[in-house]
């Protein structure tokens, strides 16, 4: 993205960088914060010295929003003295341009930030993916389950969490060994992330052998069928486990559906699901049970 109110520098830049990148423009501080907040720009060339909001400010802003505050800045400006540069680095910019430029070096620049944005995505990426099944981790769901609250909170609707438990999952260890249990753990993470059909809809292995959903937008009868069509698929799955009494992998399920309000707290959210997880283990395990 690149901001700056001179439409003729703005050309300059397409110029340069449209045979490579996607670039989108900004004429003003403020819209430039709008623009960023939406569509997320991998890079930002950023003027110093605009009319109403300046570049240093704008950054400070970009920097201070929780949204944009990753994104790499390059202020891109005709001063050039060090102390200019010194304040422009301190404000948390990744680099600075002076101008007048050439535009090979600039061009050679960008490249490199942007690559440096590509691995530095790719191991946020990992951060919240588990190792052994590949799907979301526990560190991923609390995030998620923070920011669909608020959501929710915002838009006054509902949204539905179950927590997943396999059932007798230490007798399969100790039957089949710690691989056969891995191999299972995958299986059954696999076959959870399939279930879902609405595209906001997300799977977490909360951790060991429990796995959670969080369902935006969703009543308690959405979940209840999501929950009893993955009872179904598990059962379809028929994983041998003799030392159970079904003969085969099962799961337990607690389903919690809230519309929440400003004092709602992730943590109650959980604690109701796994209470309900709780008492379907109580009633004899391979059912679902919602939380009143
Ligand atoms: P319940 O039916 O009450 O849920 O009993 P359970 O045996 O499934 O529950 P418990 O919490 O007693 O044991 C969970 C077991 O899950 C213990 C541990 O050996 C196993 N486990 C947890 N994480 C992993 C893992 O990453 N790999 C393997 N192979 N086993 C795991
Ligand atoms: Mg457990
Ligand atoms: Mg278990």
């Amino acid at each position: 993205m690149v901001v700056d109110d001179m439409p003729a520098n703005i050309e300059v830049i397409y110029a340069l960088l449209a045979p490579d990148y996607e670039v989108i423009f900004a004429t003003s501080g403020e819209e430039a914060l709008e623009l960023a907040a939406v569509t997320r720009p991998d890079l930002i060339l950023l003027d110093v010295i605009m009319p109403s909001m300046n570049g240093h400010e704008v950054c400070r802003r970009f920097k201070a929003d929780q949204v944009t505050q990753h994104i790499p800045i390059i202020f891109v400006t005709a001063m050039g003295a060090a102390d200019n540069e010194e304040m422009g680095l301190k404000l948390g910019a990744i680099d600075y341009i002076v101008k007048p430029y050439s535009p090979a070096v600039v061009k050679a620049r960008i490249a490199n930030h942007l690559e440096l944005k590509r691995h530095r995505d790719f191991l946020d990426s990992l951060a919240s993916i588990d190792g052994l099944t590949g799907i979301s981790n526990r560190r991923h769901f609390d995030e998620c389950l923070r920011r669909e609250l608020r959501r929710a909170i915002r838009a006054r609707s509902t949204l539905s969490l179950i927590m997943i438990d396999i059932d007798h999952f230490k007798e399969y260890n100790d039957y089949y060994g710690h691989l056969a249990g891995d191999d299972c753990l995958k299986t059954i993470a696999h076959e959870l992330v399939l279930a879902p059909r609405r595209p906001a809809d997300m799977v977490f292995r909360y951790g060991g052998e429990e796995f959670v959903c969080l369902l935006p937008d969703t009543h308690g009868a959405g979940a209840l069928e999501l929950t009893n069509r993955l009872l179904g698929q598990v059962r379809t799955l028929a994983i041998p486990h003799v030392a159970s009494e079904s003969q085969v992998i099962t799961l337990s399920l607690g389903i919690c559906t809230v519309t929440p309000t400003l004092d709602s707290q992730s943590e109650d959210v959980i604690a109701l699901a796994d209470k309900a997880l709780y008492r379907a283990k109580e009633l004899g395990r391979n059912r679902v049970e919602v939380a009143p």
